[in-house]
Order: structure tokens, then C-alpha cells, then sequence
């Protein structure tokens, strides 16, 4: 329960833009973990609204990662729910609405800058070094001149009306009152010309409606809560209380990033990280459990269920807890020892010999092998964690190492914003070609080498299809970082 009364609520709202991130999984635990320990609700909101970064198989795969890790919710889109639809783009009238409330009450007001003017004053911005902000052109229109621009067809954005002087508090329950002055905050969009809300409008509208007493978040969105907060005035709602968790780092203490760490949940599945070790090792971040006793030798391994009973959120440390990959790894495999043997033969069947995953491999060695006793010969590769080729079958004749490097980073990320098919690997792999001076050919045969550390292998795109996007791009990144 609240102070007045309300029973905890609690959500995760991650937006389906692509792989489900460790980062997501983290502030998840967080949440349930609060939730359980306050009899309290945990809603899974997916939050879609922006349209251009929108994947659709996305929303499965969160949904997936979620629940085979054991974070499962009270109230969702897949388990419904009395305050749904919990899917941000089946809810757009309601935003609709709500942004003609504020208009009305002059909270926000109709921006008609084009893209073009919005350019021109972002880059006299950044020449005077001024922080590019919206230099407020439209909100001195009159009722009049809006409509009329409205009705003659003028595309519009509506935007925040912050107040121009003053300052915003508010209380983040981990840090103590924050406060942002006004000049600090842009008039932000909150709906966009296509009609959708900016996340800012709908992460609010939907919080309250959704009677979300904890927001807890990463500590990412500290930035964006005055906004919130001015919205939750605007509107005259009660404001929920913000924990804004520490972000998750790099081994350097940068934001967590696929370039220095493997970020997706399909990864660490598919490479055979146990759920239980990853939940464990989630919590152990930030330092919410109790500091284990230099006796208790196996202090660091608890279950879920041990964190509803120790976790305190009182306890978490603002630092910014690093990513260990190779501290799971240990964990991990305190855990795969811990397994009866029944129980670790079952999770190798489950895992890297998977039924689903033999087969789809099979058709590519069939063709291409003499006795059964070749199958592994041909195809290791797709069973093994890491393939580190040696420098002789990646550096193409008449090219170095830098440039093969490079072309590998280019190819990690070109193939990682594409989608996972093998036509559309085939034309990023033939349109990188295009724009070096490398032939399709080269490309391919390097390509190779890396993903799969052989000179010779079954169909390259089929196999990088069956292998995954999460693995294969892991391959790639784990080159990349040891061929430094
Ligand atoms: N949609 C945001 C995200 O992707 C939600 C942030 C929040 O929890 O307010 O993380």
C-alpha cells in the first residue's frame, strides 16, 4: 500500500524497437522484485507509438526473453487486465483527447515549424554552442491563426508550454529532490504530425490511468521526468513517487552497448546462460542485497524468492554497477554445476542441441558430408561460443588487418539494422560491396571467416540465418573486440 491507500502498481514500459535488452530484464527484476514485496501489481505496458522504430517481431521476442527468465507480469497485452489496452498504439484516441485538454487549458499550443526551419535554427544552435532547443516561434499564435493554419491543412506538431521562468522539483526516491530550471527544458513535442503521442505524453496519460504508483526506471529518463512532472500538473494529477535506477555500464563505465558488451536477452539465451543465474546476477547488480559475509562462501547465489525477502531499495548504490560478462560467466557456471546430471543433459538438449536447432541445420550438411561422423567436421561452428579464425583466413590478399577490421565493424552494423532474411542480408552485404572498393566477393569470403572461422562452409547466409541475429552479430562484435 501507499501513504493514502492505493495499492502498489508497478510497470516496465520497453518499446518493441528491436532485441530485448539486458537492460530491460534489469529494470524488470527491480520491478517485480517491488511488486512482491508490497502485495503489489506488475503491468508490462508496450509502448509503439514511435512508428519509425517499430519492429514487429520485437514485442514477441520482450515477451519471450521475459518469461523465460521467470519476470512474469500481472497485467499485459498477451494476460489482459482491468486497466488495458496495455499497447500504447491501441490507445491513441485517448492521447488525443488528452492533448485537447491542453490545449484548451493553454498548457500546450500548435507548433507549425517546418522541418526545414527546425534544420536552420538547430544549426545556428550548435554554431553559437547554444543547447538546441525549440526557440518557442509558434506558441505566441493566437487561437485565431492556429485554426486557421489547422484548417487549411498546415501539418502541426503540439507542444509542451513550459513555463519560461521558474524551476521544477521533484523527489527521486533513491537521490532526494532534484531540481531543473525551466530554461533547462525544451517545449517538447507531444504529439507528433502523424497524430501519434511522443512518448513523454503517452508514458504519463498512461502511468496515471494505468494507477501506477512507483515509477522505476533508468536513471536514463532523470532528464525527461520535469516534463512529466509539468504534464502531471497540467493535467492535475497526483504525481507517483520515481526511483531511477542506476544505469548499467561497460567494463569503462559507459552506458551499456552492444559494441562493448552483448545486449540481447536472445543472445544470452541461445549461448546458454541459465535464467536462474541471470536473474541472480541481475540482482546482484547495484547492490540492493545485503553485502555477503566474508564466511558465507556462496552468499552471492540466491534465488528469486531470497531477493523478495533481502532486496531493499534503500540500499542501492547510485555509482553505476558494471556489466560483468565474465563474472556471469562464473556464475553461470556455478549454477550448470549445481544441475543433477539428468538435469544438465536436459539443458543441453534444451540448449545447444535443441531438436529445432538440429534441424535446421541438417538440410545445410546433408548435401555436403560423407558419413555421419563428418556432420560436426562441417558444422562446429554453429555449436561453439566464440570462433576466433586465424588472422591468415580473414585478411584478404592485397588488404590488411586495419581494413579488414573495419569492414567487419562497417558489416556489424549495416547487417545489424537490417532485417534477418537472407535476401536482406544478401543486398547489405552486395550494397557495402557497391560503396568500398571491395568486391562482393571479398566481403563474403571475409565475412566467413569470421562467423564461422572456416575458409569453406555450407551456404554462408543460410547459416548466419540459422545461427540468429543475436549470435551472429555476437561473433562479429567478439572479433571485433579481440582483434583489437
Ligand atoms: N518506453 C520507455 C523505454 O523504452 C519507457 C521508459 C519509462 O519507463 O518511462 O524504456
Amino acid at each position: 500500500m501507499t501513504a493514502s491507500g492505493a495499492p502498489v502498481r508497478v510497470r516496465i514500459a520497453p518499446s518493441p524497437t528491436g532485441d530485448p535488452h539486458v537492460g530491460t530484464a534489469y529494470i524488470a527484476l527491480m520491478n517485480l522484485v517491488f511488486a512482491r514485496q508490497r502485495q503489489g501489481r506488475f503491468v508490462l505496458r508496450i509502448e509503439d507509438t514511435d512508428r519509425s522504430r517499430f519492429v514487429a517481431a520485437s514485442e514477441q521476442m520482450i515477451f519471450d526473453a521475459l518469461h523465460w527468465l521467470g519476470l512474469d507480469w500481472d497485467e499485459g497485452p498477451d494476460v489482459g487486465g482491468p486497466y488495458g489496452p496495455y499497447r500504447q498504439s491501441e490507445r491513441t484516441e485517448l492521447y488525443r483527447r488528452k492533448v485537447e485538454e491542453l490545449l484548451a487549458a493553454g498548457r500546450a499550443y500548435r507548433c507549425f515549424c517546418t522541418p526545414e526551419r527546425l534544420e536552420e535554427m538547430r544549426r545556428a544552435q550548435m554554431a553559437a554552442k547554444l543547447p538546441p532547443r525549440y526557440d518557442r516561434h509558434c506558441r505566441g499564435l493566437s487561437g485565431e491563426e492556429a485554426r486557421a493554419r489547422v484548417a487549411a491543412g498546415t501539418p502541426f506538431v503540439v507542444r509542451l508550454a513550459v513555463p519560461e521562468s521558474g524551476a521544477t522539483t521533484f523527489r527521486d526516491e533513491l537521490r532526494g529532490d532534484i531540481t531543473f530550471d525551466h530554461h533547462q527544458v525544451d517545449d517538447q513535442v507531444l504529439m507528433k504530425s502523424d497524430g501519434y503521442p511522443t512518448y513523454h505524453l503517452a508514458n504519463v496519460v498512461d502511468d496515471h490511468e494505468m494507477r501506477i504508483t512507483d515509477v522505476i526506471r533508468a536513471e536514463e529518463w532523470i532528464s525527461s521526468t520535469p516534463k512529466h512532472v509539468l504534464l502531471y500538473q497540467a493535467f492535475g494529477w497526483e504525481l507517483p513517487r520515481f526511483w531511477h535506477m542506476p544505469l548499467l555500464r561497460n567494463q569503462d563505465r559507459s552506458k551499456i552497448s552492444k559494441r562493448k558488451n552483448p545486449v540481447s536477452l536472445v543472445y544470452y539465451r541461445q549461448a546458454g546462460f541459465l535464467p536462474e543465474a541471470m536473474v541472480n546476477y541481475l540482482g546482484l547488480l547495484g547492490g540492493g542485497m545485503p553485502a555477503p559475509s566474508a564466511e558465507a562462501k556462496d552468499a552471492e547465489r540466491f534465488a528469486f524468492a531470497e531477493m523478495v525477502e533481502k532486496f531493499q531499495f534503500e540500499r542501492i548504490s547510485l555509482g553505476g554497477p558494471v556489466f560483468d560478462l565474465e563474472k556471469l560467466r562464473w556464475l553461470n557456471g556455478v549454477y550448470l554445476r549445481r544441475l543433477t546430471p539428468e538435469e544438465f543433459f536436459a539443458a543441453v538438449r534444451g540448449g545447444p542441441l535443441a531438436d529445432d536447432y538440429l534441424r535446421a541445420i541438417c538440410p545445410l550438411a546433408q548435401e555436403r558430408i560423407e558419413t555421419l561422423g563428418q556432420f560436426f567436421d562441417l558444422t562446429d561452428f554453429f555449436f561453439r561460443d566464440e570462433v576466433l579464425p586465424p588472422a591468415e583466413t580473414w585478411v584478404p590478399k592485397k588488404r590488411d588487418a586495419a581494413a579488414a577490421r573495419k569492414m567487419v565493424a562497417q558489416l556489424a552494423e549495416r547487417l545489424e539494422a537490417g532485417d534477418w532474411t537472407l535476401e536482406a542480408l544478401d543486398a547489405a552485404l552486395r550494397a557495402l560491396a557497391a560503396e568500398t572498393d571491395w568486391s562482393a566477393k571479398e566481403v563474403f569470403m571475409l565475412l566467413r571467416a569470421v562467423a564461422t572461422g572456416k575458409t569453406a562452409s555450407p551456404p554462408l547466409l543460410e547459416s548466419l540465418v540459422v545461427m540468429g541475429r543475436a549470435r551472429s552479430l555476437a561473433r562479429l562484435r567478439g572479433f571485433l573486440a579481440a582483434a583489437k
